[in-house]
């Protein structure tokens, strides 16, 4: 079975195509001809994850998957949430995007946070969205070099190690999109 997912996050397809069984083969954007940014307008996380499956139905005729996920940080109101890719500005800069976090928390005592990824899987007609999260809190430094975005300042729960220290077989094993992807394989299978 071949299966678009709609993304060119190269980090995002390497955590997903080492949790899906080899009878699936992943294909990114690029590889169906699609550079372009999808618009991503919505102002939830589950709006966003829809309306790129739908774009890329729409405009490719490709059944797909996408995912959106945010950050969402109980001590700022849930933010970045659904703002999380472009919190610092519009060029989407991880480092700048977790400087503004760290100030933001700055005088906060309460650090605790979660990654929401909602998948929306289009296929044979249907939409339906699956759910992952992981709950943890924000340290008061960057630590590690592994994973992306806001990995190296998330320390989930009962770990004393950012997602960016952490190999990626335990960040999938416990991380929001590990865990939105695994009821997508159950889905799918
Ligand atoms: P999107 O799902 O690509 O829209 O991601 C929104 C923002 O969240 C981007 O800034 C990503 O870098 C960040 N992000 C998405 N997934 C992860 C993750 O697994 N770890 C850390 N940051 C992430």
């Amino acid at each position: 079975m071949k299966l678009v997912f709609a993304t060119n996050n190269k980090n995002k397809l390497k955590e997903v195509q080492a949790l899906v069984p080899n009878h699936i083969e992943i294909v990114s954007l690029s590889d169906i001809g699609c550079t372009e940014d999808i618009p991503e307008t919505s102002t939830t996380i589950e709006g966003n994850a829809k309306q790129k499956v739908n774009y890329v139905k729409d405009n490719y005729g490709y059944d797909c998957f996408a995912d959106d996920t945010g950050l969402e940080v109980e001590a700022l109101n849930y933010k970045p949430g659904v703002y999380s890719a472009r919190y610092a500005g519009e060029d989407k800069d991880a480092n700048a995007n977790m400087d503004k976090l760290l100030n933001e928390l700055n005088s906060k005592g309460n650090r605790n946070a979660q990654f929401k990824t909602v998948i929306a899987l289009i296929l044979d007609g249907e939409l339906i969205t699956f759910t992952g999260i992981c709950s943890g809190n924000i340290t008061e430094n960057k630590k590690g070099l592994g994973g992306f975005g806001y990995d190296p300042i998330f320390l989930p729960n009962g770990y004393d190690k950012t997602f960016a220290e952490l190999p990626l077989s335990e960040k999938n094993k416990i991380g929001h999109r590990g865990k939105a992807v695994q009821q997508l394989i159950k889905h799918l299978s």
